[in-house]
């Protein structure tokens, strides 16, 4: 019987080690692999015939692989220029999303992890695609190397907080995160790297168990347990109070701070009682507390008005926790925090 046809993977997503043992298989010596890591992620370039201290025949051999799992496809740019979108099509032909943003020298990548999403907070435009398929390492590793070629400066920052949940695509986002960190290849700071996640506990505890050095964020998005379940049916395998636990235990065996991250919806989580219950909540973690006020999709809920933020926030000033607000740039072009979203997913 035929073999049936299967793409030979693209070479962004190898690590250092696939790619030695795809140079020995190639016929050449074992540090032409580590010179071809060195061209793609250090020196960022993506034409065989540039690499120029590698042999002309094993040059040749390499064009059997394509380099991008991505392809771009579109971009929509805010009027002030500081929020990008970009649409990106997979080999298959299904579509992601990842967004660049400027804020003064600080230069942020948000990169998506899935097509779609699981999870299915009632909020965000991404849970309305459903579930579809997770990215590979290269698919999620291409958003970065695409956009840092566009980019006319730096990187300085990456979020994992785009399409999906990267702690349901666990082990390809890791390493992805250590493929952005490796010292020889992109050597991004890991304390430049957060990965946000909306409480899969277990995987929280793996992930303090493993010890890494990227930020972690969770989406807390409510005060109580009653609140959560509302918009968050997630909340029903993981409970409020063991998210809670699992975070601070994160932050106690790994002496990091953690990011909560809560976006304000209205009439349904902006009272000042829910300010008073986050204080006594997260008082005893060492955390900082990012509040979002809502970004609208179609849909029914509501971002909260500027007096209702105005005495969340004065409440919260008592918190022995930094509290900070993230305005989403990019809403006109539905590029704001849980707006990604493509109809080809
Ligand atoms: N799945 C991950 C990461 C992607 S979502 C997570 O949920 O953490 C990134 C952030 O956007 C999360 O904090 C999420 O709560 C928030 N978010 C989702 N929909 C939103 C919306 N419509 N407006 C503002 N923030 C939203
Ligand atoms: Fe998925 Fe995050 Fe959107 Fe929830 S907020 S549906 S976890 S992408």
């Amino acid at each position: 019987m035929d073999k049936p046809f299967t793409q030979p993977p693209t070479l962004i997503g190898q690590t250092l080690e696939e790619l030695e043992s795809l140079a020995i298989s190639l016929g050449s010596e074992e540090f032409r692999g580590r010179q071809l890591f060195d061209w793609i992620y250090s020196k960022q370039i993506d034409d065989y015939q540039k690499m120029s201290n590698l042999s002309i025949a094993f040059r040749e051999r390499l064009t059997d692989f394509s380099i991008h799992p991505l392809k771009l496809v579109n971009k929509d740019i805010s009027n002030s220029k500081k929020t990008q979108k970009y649409l990106f099509a997979l080999q298959d032909g299904k579509m992601i999303e990842s967004v660049l943003m400027m804020d003064g020298k600080r230069i942020t990548v948000c990169l998506s992890t899935q097509v779609g999403c699981a999870v299915d907070c009632d909020f965000c435009a991404t849970a309305k695609m459903g579930f579809v398929q997770n990215l590979t390492i290269g698919e999620i590793l291409d958003q970065f190397l695409q956009l840092q070629k566009i980019s006319t400066r730096r990187i300085t920052n990456i979020v994992f907080m785009g399409m999906g949940e990267p702690f349901l695509n666990y082990e390809n986002t890791i390493e992805a995160a250590h493929l952005l960190h490796h010292p020889k290849g992109i050597n991004m700071g890991a304390w430049r790297i957060t990965i946000s996640t909306s409480g899969i506990t277990r995987n929280i505890d793996r992930f303090t168990k493993e010890g890494h050095s990227y930020k972690l964020a969770v989406s807390l998005n409510a005060s109580n347990e009653q609140q959560r379940l509302k918009t968050m049916p997630i909340t029903k395998t993981n409970p409020f109070l063991g998210l809670i636990n699992a975070s601070k235990n994160y932050t106690l065996r790994s002496r990091k701070k953690i990011t909560f991250e809560y976006v304000m919806l209205s009439n349904i989580n902006d009272d000042t009682k829910d300010a008073k219950v986050l204080i006594h909540l997260l008082g005893s973690i060492d955390c900082k507390l990012n509040i979002i006020p809502y970004n609208e999709i179609d849909g029914s809920y509501k971002r909260p008005n500027d007096e209702r933020i105005d005495n969340f926030l004065s409440v919260l000033e008592k918190a022995p926790f930094p509290v900070t607000i993230r305005w989403s740039k990019g809403q006109g072009i539905d590029a704001g925090c849980g707006q990604l979203a493509t109809k080809t997913g």
